[in-house]
């Protein structure tokens, strides 16, 4: 089928809630993506941050092989294998408590939503508030969506649902003081991904787990973009001076299969009870086999080592390019700023012809995230794709 009858399918059947570029995919290996007419293309956004052992690769393929054709569903009624080792391994490689697997980040972030509440309410408190930064983004159920100020700002979708509030991004004083006896957590990202890649300084950490640990709160990070090595160890936090209360997962979790996961520390392992929560899909054996070697991978020191030598060296050389004024962010999670006038949106456009994938999240920012196998042939590729666009950047 040719693009063009593609995207007259596309308009008629499916819900225009997504801004496409004209490009039809159709087969993926590693950092690379090639397109129905044969095109190939450097994949720097990998699914945003999902593909991060590379597209389609072998283990993961075979896992999933493995275990569609041994057993693909019986409901949560009753044991699997892979649902267990997958609770297992993601606890032990965290917080230590009970895990509740989903299938989707937003899910994710709904279970810990719940389960502050329902701790608040444990502590006595009638009407719970849950923090966010502005320009977090946790998702878009109406939980996670109320965490995510910005979205939560759409008025044809409300009501939103009561209880959280936000303030400044990184102002640690204005989230001590936001943060009272009727707090039931404080939700953050501890790199804002989609809003431009911007990482919280350790002291607004600090300043939050210390709010938290004053006033009864729980602090919840939001490790969906950041986890599963983005940034140079398995879970970002682990680079910085906090460990918090709960910690959500999904995007890389499932190498490319839709698996989310809420981690308890143990303090709060007990909070949810039965009837409280609950997803037919949710810990599937295949994308939980998928998920437990997606783990393999990655939870892999030398790998986690390598992403951070290859973040260090690709932020060295972006910020030799002319017209790039800063990069953001830790490993590879990367946001580019550009000098004033460039506009991100176009340039993006410009590279994905020269055969380079990036995000553009804001106006003046690429966002780089390409899988943690990436070689570094290819991010020397991918620094001189964007040396020459803006050589050659003029704005239209
Ligand atoms: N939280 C963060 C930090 C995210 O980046 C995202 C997705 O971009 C979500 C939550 C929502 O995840 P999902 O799209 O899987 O529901």
């Amino acid at each position: 089928m040719k693009l063009e009858e593609l995207q007259t399918l596309d308009r008629r059947f499916l819900m225009q809630t997504y801004r496409r570029a004209p490009v039809e995919f159709v087969r993926g290996e590693g950092a690379l993506l090639w397109d129905s007419e044969g095109k190939e293309y450097l994949d720097f956004l990998a699914g945003i941050s999902v593909c991060s052992v590379g597209h389609c690769h072998p283990a993961v393929v075979e896992a999933v092989r493995e275990q569609a054709g041994k057993l693909m569903h019986v409901s949560n009624l009753f044991y699997t294998e892979p649902m267990v080792r997958l609770g297992e391994r993601l606890s032990q490689s965290s917080l230590g408590g009970r895990v509740f697997l989903s299938n989707s980040g937003t899910e994710a972030n709904e279970c810990a939503i719940k389960i502050a509440r329902k701790h608040a309410h444990g502590r006595g408190i009638e009407s719970p508030e849950i923090v966010s930064f502005e320009r977090d983004f946790h998702g878009r159920t109406y939980g996670a969506l109320a965490a995510t100020p910005n979205l939560a700002q759409n008025e044809a979708l409300g009501p939103m649902l009561p209880g959280f509030r936000s303030v400044p991004f990184d102002d640690d004083g204005a989230l001590r003081d936001a943060v009272y006896e009727d707090t039931a957590a404080v939700m953050i990202e501890p790199i804002q991904g989609e809003s431009g890649v911007y990482p919280l300084a350790d002291e607004t950490l600090l300043a939050a787990r210390q709010a938290c640990d004053e006033s009864g709160a729980l602090l919840i990070l939001d490790e969906i973009q950041t986890g599963i090595g983005r940034t140079g160890s398995l879970w970002a936090y682990q680079q910085t001076p906090v460990r918090p209360d709960l910690l959500t997962s999904a995007k890389a979790l499932g190498g490319g299969l839709p698996v989310g996961a809420c981690v308890a520390s143990e303090d709060v392992s007990e909070v949810l009870e039965a009837g409280d929560h609950g997803s037919t899909f949710a810990g599937g054996t295949v994308v939980s086999a998928a998920a437990l070697a997606v783990l393999d991978l990655v939870d892999d020191p030398a790998l986690l080592r390598r992403v951070r030598e290859l973040g260090a060296g690709l932020r060295e050389n972006l910020l030799a390019i002319d017209g790039v004024v800063e990069v953001r962010g830790r490993g590879l999670m990367l946001g580019v700023g550009l000098a004033s006038g460039i506009d991100a949106a176009e340039l993006g456009a410009g590279l994905l012809e020269r055969g380079l994938i990036v995000n553009v999240p804001e106006p003046g920012t690429l966002r780089l995230l390409p899988p943690l196998t990436v070689d570094s042939a290819q991010i020397d590729r991918a620094v001189a794709l964007i040396a020459e666009s803006l050589l050659s950047y003029s704005p239209t």
